[in-house]
């Protein structure tokens, strides 16, 4: 038991080398030899950066956006490893991609959300480095399936690879306000829970979406013990040819780097307080959400108000009210909750609905 639990550890170490979390840095893409030479050099003389990121084929949701230099690229970070020493990463997306990058010595390989989500995509990776020692860096998908995740880590077990590390980036959803991409942090812990030997990297840039939640979601990665982050950086984020939003220059990189405040790691006692500060999270998300659709459902109500003024309709339709607090019933009880709860809620709504709506028709 506890040769395994030592093994486990020691699986976790390959990436993550001390108490600090590693952190990858670079641009979102490599857009020209000087862009990359001038941003890695400025990152690498900081020395707060362990690895060097750039894109080089970008899956982007719709053509004719920048869609990445291409094996163009690859030499530019090649050329950065060597007069760095640091080891660089590229994302790839097919097997093509990975052939290149073994041919320009890419030290580590990831796998972008939006190939996470494509088993056959993810496959054909898998395939394309069967048998050769290298580190895979596996994005969460963009959709919060847990299983889809692990899947493709999975994969890549099975093809022999022994270095292997989860990035979590976010998942995509439409109500969204806050982050560009809700971070949901209880299924990045359900992961860590189901692999704990894995490391955990936290993708602080594509979570945001912007520049000013960059220190604060860091912060909350490195209180929760992960064991890297991945922040991309530019020499000028405001031009920069993709997320332009969400870059920041390489001093501002290491003076966030400088202010993270690190943590004692008492992972064993400290899972309690987790595993809450994850639901916690999660349901000021929720509550935040409840308050965006409540807002809109007065919205509408303000217009129903608008519409019995002009047709001098009575504010309360008695049948109407009971059919909602009906159907309401029996979807709650459907989740658990309880009629008294169902009923005291909607009482709640509707009451502020009619306020609304009567100074609406009273104006
Ligand atoms: C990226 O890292 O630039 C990227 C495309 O990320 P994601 O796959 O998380 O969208
Ligand atoms: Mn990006």
């Amino acid at each position: 038991m506890e040769t395994q639990v030592a093994q486990k550890k020691e699986r976790r170490n390959w990436f993550r080398k001390s108490s600090v979390p590693t952190v990858i840095g670079g641009p979102c893409s490599a857009e020209t030899e000087e862009q990359v030479y001038e941003t890695c050099r400025a990152i690498a003389q900081s020395g707060k950066i362990d690895i060097l990121r750039a894109g080089i084929w970008k899956p982007r949701t719709r053509p004719g956006t920048f869609e990445g230099i291409g094996i163009k690229g690859l030499p530019w970070m090649r050329k950065m490893k060597e007069e760095t020493g640091l080891p660089v990463t590229v994302e790839v997306a097919k097997a093509g991609h990975v052939e290149a990058c073994l041919e320009f010595d890419i030290d580590i390989l990831w796998i972008g959300a939006r190939t996470s989500v494509n088993p056959f995509a993810v496959q054909e990776i898998a395939e394309a480095v069967r048998g050769v020692d290298i580190p895979i860096l596996v994005k969460n998908p963009i959709n919060p399936d847990l299983a889809l995740w692990l899947g493709a880590i999975e994969r890549f077990e099975r093809v022999g690879i022994e270095k292997i590390g989860a990035i979590h980036r976010g998942f995509s959803n439409t109500s969204e306000k806050v982050y560009r991409n809700r971070p949901q942090w209880q299924l990045a812990i359900d992961f860590m829970t189901k692999r704990p030997e894995l490391p955990m990297i936290c993708d602080p840039s594509h979570i945001c979406g912007n520049r000013h939640m960059l220190q604060a979601v860091s912060q909350k990665a490195v209180d929760l013990n992960y064991d890297g982050l991945m922040i991309e950086s530019h020499r000028d984020p405001d031009n920069a040819w993709s997320d332009a939003k969400q870059q920041i220059t390489p001093k501002v990189l290491h003076d966030m780097i400088t202010d993270l405040v690190a943590r004692h790691n008492h992972e064993d006692n400290d899972s309690t307080q987790k595993s809450l500060d994850f639901l916690r999270q999660d349901i000021n998300e929720i509550d935040t959400d409840l308050i965006n659709l409540l807002g809109q459902r007065m919205k509408i109500a303000r217009q129903i108000g608008e519409y019995k003024k002009k047709n001098n309709v009575t504010i309360l339709q008695q049948k109407r009210w009971e059919e909602i607090m009906k159907k309401s019933q029996e979807h709650g009880q459907a989740h658990g909750l309880s009629e008294e709860f169902i009923s005291k809620l909607l009482r709640s709504i509707h009451d502020e609905s009619i306020d609304q709506q009567e100074k609406v028709m009273n104006a």
